[in-house]
């Protein structure tokens, strides 16, 4: 299981409808496709979404690290991902100020080491983790479009389809905020609500919009002020409002997990493979959770259906899962995973028996996302 070959290709990968949420409107997902070949001709297939940065030094930290992971095993997961951190970011200073970034740069190649490695001896990673808690993910519906009304028609059609929890993003304007949620709880009935601001809020603005929202039963609220403010800035808000908070950009580490849920002030961390460095990393940060008798929401960026498929991976081994999962490879027109059908049902998906991480790349969707991102502006 000797590694011969590490090759990333630059894709981009357009939604069906602009995406809008606090940060503004995208128009599709950046990726770098991570692919891990053995002498054996086993590929191993992962992505890094360029969420956190532009493409291109994303590229060139994944070029860096090339020498490190040729003529490694595909088993040497861990000794590797800690390898390529020190290489990047120095080992002096390893254990303080880079693994956000790190962790989302370098989560595309753990991710392509699972999958070799479980293609090598045909098994799917859960199986390698201890084996599957659960058989399925659930999913919350999450809600598309720009204007109140597109909301409002979404929302009620993903209540249709069986979604038990609907998801909207806010952040958009005090007033476009208050309209937005009024609309979509009055299209769901009495289907769980949960709605994310993004960071958008400062502390006031969050205490008055969560009492005035207060009033269209929000199960949730995720994230609502700057992950700067810190544990201490999330249980104040807590304190003051009767809505169950969630951590999401608070909670990359191991260590940010146990801060945060030591203080008290969440009911749910949102985080997801991207944040964690992989699949190990989200294992920790889940572990640590669980001792607060915190569940863990599985997060997504910007991703593809890889991630999804990894993501089924891991969260079918944790016992601590909440049921209102991210979902996001449904809003691409063309995903890169040919199968299995990652179409929620009733808002579910069964998890994965294929060996690695359990699908099939769409070789024909690679070559028309590397297309359009060679037409990308520079
Ligand atoms: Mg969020």
């Amino acid at each position: 299981m000797k590694i011969k070959d590490f090759r990333v290709t630059p894709l981009f990968c357009r939604f069906k409808q602009p995406y809008f949420w606090a940060q503004g409107r995208h128009d599709g997902a950046h990726i770098v496709l991570v692919q891990i070949e053995t002498e054996e001709g086993v590929v191993g297939v992962g992505e890094t979404p360029g969420t956190v940065m532009p493409i291109t030094p994303i590229l060139s930290f994944l070029d860096t690290v090339k020498s490190n992971i040729i003529d490694r095993s595909t088993s040497d997961i861990s000794p590797l991902m800690r390898e390529i951190y020190a290489k990047s970011f120095g080992i002096e200073t390893a254990s303080h100020s880079s693994p956000r970034i790190a962790n989302q740069i370098f989560a595309g190649i753990e991710l392509a080491l699972w999958d070799a490695l479980g293609k090598s001896v045909n098994l799917p990673v859960c199986d390698m983790l201890g084996g599957k808690i659960h058989k399925e993910v659930s999913y919350f519906g999450f809600v598309q479009g720009d204007t109140v009304d597109e909301l409002s028609r979404h929302a009620e059609e993903l209540s249709n389809d069986g979604f038990k929890v609907i998801y909207l993003k806010v952040g958009r304007g005090e007033d476009f905020d208050f309209q937005a949620t009024k609309a979509v709880r009055k299209a769901i009935g009495e289907k769980r609500l949960r709605i994310d601001p993004n960071e958008a809020w400062s502390s006031l603005q969050a205490e008055t919009m969560l009492r005035k929202l207060s009033q269209f039963d929000l199960e949730m609220v995720e994230q609502p002020i700057s992950a700067l403010s810190g544990a201490n800035g999330l249980k104040s808000l807590r304190e003051s409002c009767l809505i169950p908070l969630a951590a999401d950009q608070s909670v990359f580490t191991p260590e940010e997990a146990e801060i945060i849920c030591s203080s008290g002030a969440v009911n749910l961390i949102t985080v997801g493979l991207h944040e964690t460095g992989g699949i190990l990393g989200f294992k920790k940060v889940a572990s640590i959770a669980e001792v607060f008798s915190i569940d863990i929401c599985l997060h997504g960026v910007f991703e593809t259906g890889i991630t999804t498929c990894a993501s089924l991976q891991a969260a079918s081994t944790i016992p601590n899962l909440d049921d209102g999962n991210q979902i996001m490879c449904q809003l691409l027109e063309e995903d890169l995973v040919l199968q299995p059908d990652l179409k929620p049902k009733l808002g579910n998906i069964k998890t994965l028996t294929g060996p690695g991480l359990g699908f099939e790349l769409n070789q024909g969707a690679v070559r028309r996302a590397s297309k359009a991102y060679k037409k990308l502006p520079n």
